[in-house]
């Protein structure tokens, strides 16, 4: 009886966007979609993530690594108005960090990316998790 109790206690821990670490400032949840994030910037990295996984982790398709690659990395650092540490640890990581070098804005995101985020989506998710902050 105790068991199944403490089954109910835990399993909705796991569709909570809980952080593992003091060091993280944000969590996006890929089973319950839900975000919790410290500041705007990690808000804005969150929401990223999620754009990804609503489009189907458009992140890890050819087309948009190719894109990514064509610009090279040197284009993020020199573009990189928030003098953001920018992290591009994969190719997920990298959808989100370049989101939110654009501070989630398509007119600052560079022309050849914008066709991979959805920007209406973004701005809803903005509204909801971001300017709160
Ligand atoms: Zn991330």
């Amino acid at each position: 009886m105790k068991r199944w109790l403490l089954v109910l206690i835990i399993i909705p821990l796991f569709f909570l966007p809980i952080p593992s670490s003091p060091d993280h400032t944000g969590i996006y949840n890929t089973w319950s979609g839900l975000i919790w994030c410290s500041h705007e910037m990690a808000c804005i990295h969150e929401v990223g993530h999620k754009l990804d996984d609503l489009a189907g982790w458009v992140s890890k398709s050819p087309e948009y690594q190719e894109a990514v690659t064509a610009l090279g990395y040197e284009y993020f650092t020199e573009n990189n108005p928030h003098g953001r540490d920018i992290s591009f640890s994969n190719h997920t990581e990298a959808y989100a960090e370049i989101f939110t070098l654009s501070f989630g804005q398509e007119q600052n995101m560079h022309p050849s990316l914008r066709q991979f985020y959805d920007w209406d989506r973004a701005s809803q998710l903005l509204e909801k998790y971001a300017n709160e902050k």
